[in-house]
């Protein structure tokens, strides 16, 4: 996850763009937010935890002069959810001073540390150990190079596996890049007045005021500067591989991503589903918010009443990005309320995106029976979630997964269900409706398109202090992530007969 921004805007303060920018990729990432600004004379970076609005005043905006920015919102997945580990990254070299922010997840950080000889705590995430290789670039070869920050990266980005959009910034340009599998999404934006922006999703080029002009390609990168656009292939072989989980969770309803858009795809899986898991009942309802277009294709293909059974609490924010299992717990009590008047004395159809952990499926099951419904017929708008993810979503190991431990007849049962079904994988890819666009499956499949190292973990940079009194609970190492763990997890209330 994680949502980055830029904008190049020759002449205009762009602080409060960056703001409004980052304000609508809050769902990427809710941990720490930051901007970087240049005025052409330097850069300034301004970072701290929390929230987009928590983070940012107009004082503090207004403070913060110039005409190119970057910014990023962050959801940890290698390194702590601290402040050293907020973005963007910073380093100043010599003459020459860049910002970084990155969205996705390297997997070979601990051997890329190893090879450039770092000493411990010399970073502490992959964000971190990119921003410091290419400083490191900058004081050797790079350093003789026509174009420095450009030699630095051509020479560092062919060594990063994994996923990574990156925004870098300098005093006078912005770069863009995508790796050559494409994971997280990228695009660019045209400003009425000349300006370029670069955005995870097209939503924060809208707020701008921005006309979308195209995604980034898997492989590309761009450069902003104040001759316009400049575009390059720094990798080898692009392979596209875009997580399908951006269509079914992660990104907004109103992005459009290998050209279509989510909420349309959201809708066509819950045909899909329709189509393949009927049954008889009084409501369908969606699990706010990903889960409400699929119950309305849902209900659209049953011709049973669409309807809402669930009250979100909108200043909550997603549970699943809460950085330790102690907040996902509690944000799920804190996130959904049933509406009785619509649901008691009904036999529910229940829509929702996923299970991964089963923490909020679980708990809101049980709440709905105690509103009054006779029957909760749980649907899954994407199969079983068994593999964890490297690639920018922090699941935890195998042990932690609810369909890598269970059968769907014991889901159902842990989770309280009557019946339960998931979408096939070949239904979902064909919901998504880029049929013959290339994505990554594998917290589906077990097949990953980048090749896990033993040595990937979440705090592979840090000792046990960085995870906080609150204890995150994700650190784990590959061999044991991808080992043959399964049922190494006890559910004492589960039914297995
Ligand atoms: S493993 Fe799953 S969540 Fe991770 S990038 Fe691939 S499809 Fe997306």
């Amino acid at each position: 996850m994680c949502g980055i921004f830029g904008v190049h805007a020759p002449g205009r303060l762009v602080a409060h763009l960056s703001y409004l920018g980052l304000y609508a990729l809050q769902h990427r990432g809710q941990e720490s937010s930051g901007m970087a600004v240049s005025d052409r004379e330097g850069v300034t970076v301004v970072k701290e935890m929390g929230l987009v609005s928590n983070v940012f005043d107009d004082r503090a905006l207004t403070s913060l002069p110039g005409d190119m920015a970057i910014g990023q919102t962050r959801y940890s997945t290698t390194g702590s959810s601290s402040w050293r580990n907020a973005q963007p990254i910073y380093r100043g070299v010599g003459d020459l001073e860049f910002a970084l922010g990155h969205n996705g997840n390297l997997v070979n950080t601990a051997e890329l540390a190893e090879a450039a000889g770092m000493l411990p705590g010399t970073v502490a995430s992959d964000s971190d150990l990119v921003g410091e290789l290419i400083a490191t670039e900058l004081l050797g070869d790079a350093a003789e190079a026509a174009d420095p920050l450009l030699a630095a990266l051509q020479v560092v980005l062919p060594k990063l596996r994994g996923a990574f959009c990156f925004s870098v910034m300098d005093r006078d340009r912005i770069v863009g890049v995508r790796d050559p599998h494409g994971f997280r999404p990228l695009c660019l934006g045209r400003l009425d007045d000349g300006g370029w922006v670069l955005a995870s999703e097209n939503p924060a080029l809208d707020v701008v005021g921005a006309t979308f002009v195209r995604e980034l390609d898997p492989g590309e990168m761009i450069v902003i500067d104040d001759d316009g656009v400049h575009s390059s292939r720094p990798f080898d072989a692009p392979d596209p591989k875009l997580c399908l989980f951006e269509f079914v969770y992660f990104a907004r309803p109103d992005t459009n991503l290998y050209g279509q858009n989510v909420h349309q795809s959201r809708v066509r899986m819950g045909e899909a589903l329709a189509d393949q898991a009927p049954i008889d009942a009084d409501l369908v309802m969606g699990v706010p918010e990903s889960g409400i277009p699929a119950a309305e294709g849902f209900a659209r293909a049953t011709g049973i009443p669409f309807g809402h059974g669930l009250v979100k609490n909108r200043y909550i924010g997603r549970t699943f990005i809460a950085p330790n299992q102690a907040l996902r717990a509690l944000g799920v009590r804190m996130k959904l309320n049933p509406l009785k008047e619509n649901i008691a004395g009904k036999r529910l159809v229940v829509v929702d995106d996923s299970i991964v952990r089963g923490t909020t499926t679980k708990a809101m099951v049980a709440m709905l029976r105690e509103a009054g419904a006779t029957e909760v017929h749980l649907r899954i708008s994407s199969p079983p979630y068994r593999w964890p993810c490297f690639y920018g979503m922090d699941t935890g190991t195998r042990s932690e997964l609810l369909a890598a431990n269970l059968t769907v007849d014991e889901i159902r049962a842990y989770t309280g269900a009557d019946s339960l079904a998931y979408l096939q994988l070949e239904s979902l890819v064909s919901s998504v409706g880029a049929t013959n666009a290339g994505f990554c499956d594998a917290c589906l499949t077990g097949e990953y398109p980048v090749e896990i190292p033993e040595t990937a973990a979440k705090f592979v940079l840090e000792d046990e202090s960085a995870r906080g009194p609150s204890g995150d609970d994700s650190s784990t190492l590959a061999a044991n992530v991808l080992g043959d763990d399964a049922g190494s997890l006890t559910f004492p209330d589960t039914a297995t007969s």
